[in-house]
């Protein structure tokens, strides 16, 4: 087997003349964005909004994302981007990061 001179894209089978990140392009693009990667359910939903209308600053409601991360298990940065997409109208409180 000689030694492929294109590597294939770390998350697809796809092998792109240029990577970006050890991923093609597409992959790229859906890691920047935040693809749903991780099993969002109406309860984190719930939880997560539940935390935007009790949070009355932006200490507490840093404080309560943090808890949710811990008990979702997911990255602030999932979390940001979920409360971001659905509910904008209550992110009139802005985090700490
Ligand atoms: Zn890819």
């Amino acid at each position: 087997m000689p030694t492929p001179k294109l590597v294939a894209c770390a998350t697809c089978p796809a092998v792109p003349a240029k990577l970006i990140g050890g991923q093609c392009a597409s992959c790229r693009m859906k890691a920047i964005r935040g693809p749903a990667k991780y099993q969002w359910t109406a309860d984190m939903d719930d939880q997560l909004r539940q935390v935007y209308r009790r949070s009355t600053n932006r200490l507490e409601l840093t404080a309560e994302l943090t808890k949710l991360c811990t008990a979702f298990r997911v990255p602030r940065t999932a979390l940001s981007n979920r409360s971001n997409t659905r509910f904008e109208q209550l992110s009139s409180v802005q985090t700490v990061d």
